[in-house]
């Protein structure tokens, strides 16, 4: 089959490129290699609309990050995805740092970014954790979180609404160029595309190397957090940045859309882009270094750790571009922080930049109309619709309270669930306090049934992450 588009990468960039083209009358491709949307850098990252304040000038990051941040609230409304608004505190922990402090300050300011600056007493009356050291603090209202594989998962479902198709477990190893566009060499046979889009995140340097040979090499970072339980909830109510160094943001108490808190991230520089495991140096450094900018961390409400790569250029901005030798082949390389912050005015310069030749549809689906209706019923909505539909009524992950009815319904939505952890992506049995101790036999069980597959069919996220090898439960027939 011929595409007039294909996009390498369902990750929140690819998602949302597809999302803004997809009112174009013309074929959409989205290819991700892995076995559901955005499993990679945008499934673990701190998930921060950052207000824009901290790109140096003069860069795209600076220019999209303020523009995606203002962006966000009617993405997210007309998407249906969480956003919270919850602020931001850069903390100013010593006199040392009041130069860099300033830099925030100026830079905020002529980004028209809104700002306040509060001193000692007035952030600990808001913030009653923040260090005693606190000298002053940039408040920074516009700064929001997000779920980005929510986000991701949302775009893309409208995109299939108009008419794009999403084709998971495609992996691209090879590209060549022809008069009519470009051939994809993927592991589910050849894809013809007259344009093609390179959102491959950690893997946008090998794509865009497949084509022509590049000078891009990505440079990764590895992030490593602490999560801590609905315990600690109250533990911050905005984002707790330090003032920022040469290796980053430093590390954050994040409080999450489901009321979470994280704890982290590091920087630290790893040779591998499959290094997702945690180490104790990192958790380490998060563990002291959360000290600097806050008191009383609650650390015994730990309940996991995870850790995210950075898609990092040793250029330090992103590079979003036409390949050097063809115009329709469109390159967005080191696409980190602030990536998720920048993605719909990403996606929007990305239209701009391709300047396609086909006409905008007569009609065409904006809203996400896919949503968990029951999550945000009253008590008594509840009640009244468990009473015709027992299947809500029946509890599965007790931590989070996801019932059976949440779980078959992001099973049969568009791009449904097909693995363990893509149900706990989209309705969260999994991520309480027991880690799917209690709950992941149960979501395995209901996977086997509504999918017609075996129990030992069923993975918990890549191909052969099969979680039980032999089953004696009760759905051998499933
Ligand atoms: C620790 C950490 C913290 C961060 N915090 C923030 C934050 O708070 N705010 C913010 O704005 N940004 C943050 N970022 C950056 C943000 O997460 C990224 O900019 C964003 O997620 C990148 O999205 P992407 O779509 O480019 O990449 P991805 O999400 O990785 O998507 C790329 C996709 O391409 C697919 N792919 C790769 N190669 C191939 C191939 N050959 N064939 C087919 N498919 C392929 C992959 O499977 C993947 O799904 C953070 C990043 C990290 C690691």
């Amino acid at each position: 089959m011929k595409y007039d588009i294909t996009i390498i990468g369902s990750g929140i960039i690819g998602s949302s490129i597809a999302y803004y083209l997809s009112k174009y009358d013309c074929s959409i491709l989205v290819v991700d290699k892995e076995n559901d949307v955005a499993n990679e850098v945008s499934m673990a990252n701190s998930a921060i609309v950052h207000a824009g304040h901290d790109p140096k000038p003069g860069t795209l990051k600076g220019e999209l990050n303020v523009k995606g941040n203002r962006m966000y609230p009617k993405l997210c409304e007309d998407l249906g995805a969480s956003y919270v608004n919850c602020g931001a505190f850069t903390v100013m922990y010593s006199e040392e740092q009041r130069e860099t402090f300033n830099d925030l300050v100026e830079r905020a300011k002529q980004r028209n970014i809104p700002y306040e600056i509060l001193s000692k007493e007035e952030a600990l009356a808001q913030e009653e954790n923040i260090t005693d050291n606190v000298i002053q603090v940039l408040s920074l209202p516009t700064t929001s979180i997000v779920i980005p594989w929510e986000i991701a998962l949302k775009e893309l479902q409208v995109a299939i609404l108009n008419g794009a198709e999403v084709k998971l477990n495609c992996e691209v190893n090879g590209i060549d160029a022809n008069d009519n566009g470009f051939i994809l060499h993927t592991n589910q046979g050849d894809i013809e595309s007259t344009y093609v889009i390179n959102s491959a995140g950690l893997f946008s340097d090998v794509v865009a190397n497949m084509l022509e040979p590049q000078e891009y090499e990505i440079n990764t970072r590895r992030g490593e957090y602490f999560v801590l339980s609905h315990d600690a909830k109250d533990f911050v109510n905005h984002i707790i940045y330090p003032i920022p160094t040469s290796k980053g943001k430093g590390i954050l108490a994040v409080p999450t859309v489901d009321k979470n808190i994280l704890l982290g991230p590091t920087a630290d520089k790893i040779d591998s882009k499959y290094g997702i495991n945690t180490t104790a140096d990192g958790l380490n450094q998060v563990r002291t270094s959360i000290f600097n900018c806050l008191k009383n961390v609650p650390l015994h409400h730990i309940i996991r750790t995870f850790a995210g790569i950075r898609p990092s250029l040793e250029y330090r901005d992103f590079i979003i571009k036409k390949a050097d030798n063809y115009d329709h082949f469109i390159n967005l390389i080191g696409i980190d922080s602030p990536g998720i912050a920048s993605a719909p005015a990403i996606a929007e310069y990305v239209e701009n930049l391709m300047d396609l030749p086909y006409p905008i549809k007569d009609s065409y689906e904006t809203k996400n109309p896919y949503h968990n209706a029951f999550q945000n019923m009253s008590v008594e909505e509840k009640d009244a619709y468990i009473k015709t539909h027992p299947e809500y009524g029946n509890i599965v992950c007790r931590c989070e309270q996801i019932s059976e009815g949440e779980i078959i319904d992001c099973i049969h939505q568009p791009l449904g669930a097909t693995s363990i952890k893509a149900v706990k992506k989209r309705v969260r049995p999994g991520m309480g306090k027991c880690q799917g101790g209690f709950c992941q036999p149960l979501v395995l069980e209901i996977l086997a049934r509504e999918l017609h597959i075996k129990p030992e069919e069923v993975l918990y996220d890549q191909i052969g992450s099969n979680v039980v090898l032999d089953w004696k439960g009760g759905h051998e027939d499933a």
